[in-house]
């Protein structure tokens, strides 16, 4: 009995503060998502490098997603399935011109129309307004503002929004940036020390370029791959330190206990792991993604390894907000019972797609471990078929589906339950001529 007693205690422990709290919900919700962030180059999620101190240390007191996949490494899709909680083939907005139909309703509108505040601010491109990500916000500015250096004054943007709130307001804000994504130019001292001594003599890791070099079209040398990939590096350690400064900021600003934020990427990037840069392909690098979720107040953190997937916040935030009526018809589900200490039960699956390559792919997880499963259409007829064991893998580089044709059979089937119909036909926006150049400048876009 005693001892049924003590388990008893250190499972309301493990339950984290989201049960002590559970009296007032939260207020305020801080929706970031640092784009093109790869969940394995923060501290928290294993790597080695000192890339993200002050993330490493909020994310202990919150809980943090350790396989969190996105359903497409594509900006404009990807964030849509944020917003909407439908999988891309559901909400139908691709790039470069599709529009969200006004008869599926976002995130914002939901928070809008239960009386919260609302506040957008991303760094444009595919992140603009037309494509349906201003609805439901009162204020919203999608603003190029610069690289590098853009994370700093778009969050200063946040900041200044976020103290106009009087006491008793509720509010939610949305803010997206840039600053890792290419072309990757190294906020200063961060660019230096991620490189001691002399740059390799190599070609601008613009997007263009990174594209052409996947494509064989322009030569690269290892070292300049790693050269790359230590900008970039440069540039999550830039953003960690204005996420430090923009949380001292909502402390200061005495808006902590009611709070929730809400930390995540759109998709990750590639440095030739398997072949491509950017974020082409749908391998574990483009779609693990970072996904914290904090209540300011919480005092202990934890981990869940449950596989999730990003159609599930829309639902998890309405759940926390206690919104019932949202109008919204999200095909995801609720993480809430996860954040409240739920048994992590096995058997989740997630899916996602690739836009520049033909693939589909099933994440599955069970009690024998994480598996990822991708069908690649080669030509008309024919398909290639990789199955990967993340837990055992997580670089992917061992195909296991020559080995494992049973197990490609069931999961190619549970892949072609995947298929949805569009919950409402997306409409086209003419293109402005800044817009284009945007989208030229961040290399997607000839
Ligand atoms: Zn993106």
């Amino acid at each position: 009995m005693k001892k049924l007693a003590a388990l008893g205690a250190l499972l309301a422990l493990a339950a984290g503060a989201w049960l002590a709290l559970r009296d007032r919900r939260p207020t305020g919700f801080i929706l970031i998502s640092i784009d093109t962030l790869r969940a394995d180059h923060l501290g928290a999620y294993g790597y080695p490098l000192d890339t993200s101190p002050f993330f490493d240390e909020f994310s202990e007191r919150g809980t943090l997603f350790t396989n969190a996949i996105v359903q497409l490494p594509g900006t404009l899709p990807s964030h849509m399935s944020i917003f909407t909680g439908l999988y891309p083939a559901e909400h139908g907005v691709y790039p470069p011109d599709s529009v969200l139909s006004p008869e599926i309703r976002t995130l914002p509108e939901a928070f809008q129309a239960a009386g919260y505040r609302t506040a957008g601010f991303t760094e444009g491109g595919y992140v603009a307004g037309h494509y349906g990500f201003e609805r439901g916000f009162d204020t919203f500015r999608a603003v190029n503002t610069g690289k590098p250096g853009a994370a700093g004054r778009t969050f200063d943007l946040v900041r200044d929004w976020i103290d106009t709130l009087e006491e008793g307001d509720k509010f939610f804000v949305f803010v997206h940036t840039y600053e890792v994504h290419d072309p990757y130019i190294a906020m200063e001292p961060f660019g230096r020390n991620s490189w001691p001594g002399e740059p390799p003599d190599t070609w601008e890791p613009t997007g263009a370029n990174l594209t052409a070099a996947s494509l064989g079209e322009l030569p690269v040398t290892p070292e300049a791959v790693r050269y790359f990939g230590a900008l970039y590096d440069a540039g999550i350690r830039y953003v960690d330190e204005v996420l430090r400064g923009f949380m001292e900021h909502l402390w200061a600003a005495d808006l902590a206990r009611d709070t929730t934020v809400i930390i995540t990427s759109d998709h990750g990037e590639e440095f030739l792991e398997h072949g491509s840069f950017v974020h082409r392909q749908v391998y574990n690098e483009t779609l693990h993604v970072p996904l914290l979720i904090r209540r300011l107040g919480q005092r202990r953190g934890a981990r869940v390894s449950r596989l999730v997937q990003s159609v599930d916040l829309a639902p998890t935030l309405l759940d926390l907000a206690g919104i019932r009526r949202s109008g919204m018809t999200p095909s995801g589900t609720s993480l809430v019972p996860l954040l409240r200490g739920a048994r992590q039960a096995t058997g989740a699956e997630a899916y996602a797609e690739g836009m520049s390559v033909p693939t589909r792919t099933l994440y599955r997880q069970t009690d024998s471990g994480l598996y990822q499963l991708l069908l690649t259409r080669e030509g008309d007829e024919s398909v290639r078929r990789e199955l990967y064991r993340l837990d055992d893998d997580p670089r992917q580089q061992k195909d296991l589906a020559p080995r494992r044709s049973a197990l490609v059979r069931e999961l190619e089937a549970a892949l072609e339950r995947y298929r949805w119909d569009v919950k409402a036909n997306a409409g086209r926006a003419e293109l402005s001529e800044e817009q284009t150049d945007r989208l030229k400048a961040l290399g997607y876009l000839q």
